[in-house]
Formats: C-alpha cells, sequence, structure tokens
C-alpha cells in the first residue's frame, strides 16, 4: 500500500499523530477558532485553546468532540486536514489513517468519522476501539485470554473495558472525563464563594493542586477571577480541600462505574484481573490518588500506566505496525467496507 501510515488518536482534548517509523510526532488541543463572517479559520490546536473565553465578536471557538463524539464535523475535518497536510508535505500518495474510537460508537457514528478521515485527505481509513489501544499501550498482552481491566480517562468521558484475546469483553463509557473536574471546579468556586473562574483556569488550578484524596497538608493557590457580586476582578485562595471537595462526586461515580463493570464479568476474568488489576490511561489518570480512590472501591489493585495521556496514540502506533495481525485475531479495525460503506 502506498501512502505513509499515520494513527490518530482523535480526544475531546486532544488530538496526537503516530506516523509509522517515526513514532509519536504531533499533539495538539482538539480545537479551532474561525471568523464568525466568512467561516475561514483563523487557528487550531493550543493557539485556539488560548483563545477560548479571550474571542472577540468576530472570532469563534469550535470544539470538534464532544463526549468522545464528533459534534462539529467542519471543525474536526479543518484540524485533521491540516494536520495530514503537516505532516505528508507533498507526498505523492495520500496517507493510510488508523483512528481510535470510543466502544458503542453506532455504525452511523463509525461511519461518520470514516468520512472525515477520507475527506480530510485519508486514502484509505480504519478504526480501532480507544480501550484495545490503550490495553496495547500500556503494554498488556491482550492476545492471551486472560482479562485485563484498563481505565482510560481523558478529557470528556472515561472508557471502561475488560480485554481479553484482542477483543472487549465488557465495556462502559461514562460521560466524565477530565472536562468534568473542570467544570465541578467552577461550579464550586462559584457556588461557595461567588466568583466565576474561566475553563482554562478551572483547568489550570486542577493540574496544580487538584487530587482524589483528602490531603493531610493541604497546599493553597492564589487564582484570579471575577466577583459575581460586584463584577469586578477578584483574587482568591484555592486550596487542595476545596477543590478534592468540588471533584469528589465525579470521582466517586468513575470509581463505582468501575466496580460495576467488574462485578458483571465473568468469574475466570475477574480471577484474571484481580490478579493482574486494574490499569488507568488517559490524561486524567495524571490526577495524584485517582487510582487509590478506584482501588478502594473496586477492591483490585489499581496501578496508573506509563506515560498514561499517551497510551491510546502508542497503542495505535503499535496496531499500525501489527495490521496483519490484527486483521487476522479478528474485528479489530474497520475498514469503510466493513461497516458498509464507500466513503
Ligand atoms: P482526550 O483523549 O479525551 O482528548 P487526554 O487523555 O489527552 O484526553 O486527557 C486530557 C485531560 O487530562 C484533560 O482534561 C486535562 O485537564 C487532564 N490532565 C492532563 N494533565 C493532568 C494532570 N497533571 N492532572 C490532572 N488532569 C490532567
Ligand atoms: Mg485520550
Amino acid at each position: 500500500m502506498p501512502g505513509i501510515n499515520i494513527g490518530i488518536d482523535l480526544g475531546t482534548s486532544n488530538v496526537r499523530f503516530f506516523v509509522e517509523g517515526k513514532g509519536l510526532v504531533m499533539t495538539d488541543n482538539t480545537v479551532t477558532a474561525s471568523d464568525t463572517h466568512s467561516g475561514k479559520t483563523v487557528s487550531l490546536g493550543a493557539k485556539a485553546y488560548q483563545m477560548i473565553g479571550r474571542t472577540p465578536d468576530s472570532v469563534a471557538v469550535h470544539y470538534p468532540l464532544r463526549d468522545g463524539i464528533i459534534s462539529d464535523f467542519t471543525a474536526a475535518q479543518n484540524l485533521l486536514r491540516y494536520y495530514l497536510q503537516k505532516i505528508c508535505g507533498n507526498r505523492i500518495f495520500k496517507p493510510n489513517l488508523l483512528l481510535c474510537m470510543p466502544s458503542g460508537l453506532t455504525g452511523l457514528e463509525q461511519r461518520t468519522l470514516l468520512n472525515i478521515a477520507v475527506s480530510s485527505g485519508a486514502a484509505k481509513a480504519c478504526l480501532i476501539e480507544k480501550s484495545l489501544a490503550a490495553a496495547i499501550g500500556a503494554g498488556v498482552d491482550y492476545r492471551k485470554p486472560r482479562g485485563t481491566m484498563v481505565v482510560d480517562i481523558g478529557g470528556g468521558t472515561t472508557e471502561i473495558a475488560v480485554v481479553t484475546m484482542g477483543s472487549l469483553a465488557r465495556h462502559e463509557s461514562l460521560r466524565i472525563g477530565g472536562n468534568t473536574f473542570d467544570q465541578d471546579i467552577r461550579r464550586y468556586v462559584r457556588r461557595e464563594r461567588y466568583i466565576l473562574i474561566g475553563r482554562l483556569t478551572a483547568e489550570q488550578i486542577k493540574k496544580k493542586i487538584g487530587c482524589a484524596y483528602l490531603r493531610d497538608a493541604e497546599i493553597a493557590i492564589a487564582v484570579k477571577g471575577k466577583s459575581y457580586l460586584s463584577g469586578m476582578p477578584v483574587v482568591f485562595e484555592a486550596s487542595t480541600t476545596e477543590i478534592y471537595l468540588a471533584m469528589r462526586e465525579h470521582l466517586e461515580q468513575i470509581a463505582e462505574a468501575v466496580r460495576n463493570t467488574l462485578s458483571q464479568s465473568t468469574p475466570e476474568l475477574m480471577g484474571d484481573i484481580a490478579d493482574s488489576g486494574i490499569v488507568l490511561t488517559g490524561g486524567s489518570a495524571l490526577l495524584p490518588g485517582i487510582a487509590g480512590c478506584i482501588e478502594r472501591r473496586a477492591q483490585v489493585r489499581t496501578v496508573v500506566a506509563d506515560d498514561p495521556a499517551n497510551c491510546v496514540a502508542r497503542g495505535i502506533g503499535i496496531a499500525l505496525e501489527h495490521m496483519e495481525l490484527l486483521d487476522a485475531n479478528g474485528c479489530f479495525y474497520k475498514t469503510p467496507q466493513q461497516i458498509g460503506t464507500s466513503a
């Protein structure tokens, strides 16, 4: 097959590109900004991300994905087309793409993803389940008849799956992720302190002092916001305890869902998982204490994978190099033909 093979982890928060033979070549925010009059894209990725909450009337920020699913077809296409052009330069042959998808997508949603890939400049496009890619990227021997539980906590969703023999035995997708925690922090500060803060500020607070347990030694940082009452700028101190309390409910919901998925597994798979433990991947697995939070609820040893944010992209990369193996092992990836479209 002429043309280079590129693996893409198109997530709600970040998009990552893996080029066969080169590795992970690019990571950027899944955000675009366009001119409201002409509709022309003015910015993409990190530059567009920095515009959130700061745009004039003439510029609109777009989120190509919401809750793990394409919600803005044009924005997604613009983003992919731009990066594919950047990666491929002026090569004659179009690239072949392997994209990850959340489990449980309908045929129509899968076709939408494949259509976007092809209309963004792909010669051929295939899909792989995100949880499977996460397991491969986390170093799980996915081919064995042995169950492993992988929980990918990203920006918009949490994907819980039991992987065995290169397939998903159980899966559950929650619309809870890092963005939910950011919203929790914003809501908490507004309710408890009558102060408004933006999305980016909330995310920064979470990354700096957020944790999934009540810390003995509290840490506080100064944060700038806008008073809800006077409308004027204010500086306040946000503490680890407050931030934990703000996110607690959704953290517990994730842990509860992991426990539920585990409890629905067959006794054999459950025994395997009890031995091998639960593996966490995704950017939000970097939240300190999140493994402990899940471990307490599920009663199974839980570990965060190495470099969790890049696990899915790495897994797609490995799958790219073993395409024939994936093909022989079952329905790991789907070409447009396999899901019934000639896209
Ligand atoms: P997606 O695959 O859904 O695009 P990622 O797996 O890239 O998402 O994870 C992005 C999420 O991880 C964001 O919500 C981001 O705030 C969160 N995140 C990144 N680093 C940290 C960190 N150090 N602590 C807590 N959350 C983090
Ligand atoms: Mg991800």
